[in-house]
């Protein structure tokens, strides 16, 4: 049983989008969990095993309650029946208020279909008839994490103390950013924490603070007094 579940295609993706929001909530006593749709075997250095374990360490970074992953085929993920259902199975069991999918668009397919496949799963998690043995779920709010498409967040969330930890759980990925892997086309740990410090406080300075993770949601954001509106104007 979670509050907050992010679902990811690949390990190493909540610990550049949206892991400074989960630990952010951990923290306010809140249950985070991750699934990733796949282990990452595709991928040029490392093998999946090592990823997962990686992504067991950096699980303990953010503070996550519960990590999984489903095991699809990594760079050729589908939205295929199988894999809905097997989401939507996963969806019944962890009982998420809140999940955070990728952005509809992005540059590699995996990141794109794994935001359609949440966003179906979670639809057919609400379906009583989908699976008589299980109870029927339909979290309360699905929100996109939009940090690499680009586009105007509905909402930024302050993660400013949470970002040095954030970077912390991505160096966990040792096969991808450790001292092996600099070696060779990929950049070092500096350029690449320059990287993510650059993007984090692009969002974090349209909302005033130090470091944010942007998110869109699809519904218009409700507010209750304007009074307490933050984000200066003039
Ligand atoms: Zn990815």
């Amino acid at each position: 049983m979670l509050d907050l579940l992010a679902i990811a295609a690949h390990p190493d993706d909540v610990e550049q989008t949206c892991g400074g929001t989960l630990l952010k909530m951990t923290e306010l006593g809140y249950r985070s969990g991750v699934l990733d749709l796949t282990a990452g075997d595709m991928g040029t250095r490392g093998s999946p095993e090592v990823r997962l374990r990686e992504a067991e360490a950096a699980a303990r970074e953010l503070l996550l309650e519960w990590r999984g992953n489903l095991h699809l085929p990594d760079a050729r993920l589908e939205n295929t029946l199988s894999a809905r259902m097997t989401l939507a199975m996963e969806i019944r069991r962890l009982r998420p208020r809140v999940v955070i999918a990728p952005y509809w668009e992005a540059r590699h397919p995996d990141h794109y279909r794994a935001g359609e496949l949440a966003y179906e799963a979670c639809f057919l998690a609400g379906l009583k008839k989908l699976d008589p043995a299980s109870e029927p779920h339909r979290p309360f709010k699905l929100i996109y994490s939009s940090l690499y498409a680009n586009v105007t967040p509905s909402f930024v969330v302050d993660i400013s103390a949470e970002f040095e930890r954030r970077m912390a759980a991505l160096f966990c990925y040792e096969s991808q950013y450790g001292p092996a892997a600099e070696s060779g086309d990929f950049p070092d740990r500096e350029e690449i924490r320059e990287r993510h410090a650059s993007i984090a406080r692009f969002y974090g300075n349209l909302i005033g603070v130090r470091y944010g993770e942007p998110f869109v949601a699809k519904e218009t954001m409700r507010v209750d007094d304007v009074m307490a509106l933050g984000v200066r104007s003039l």
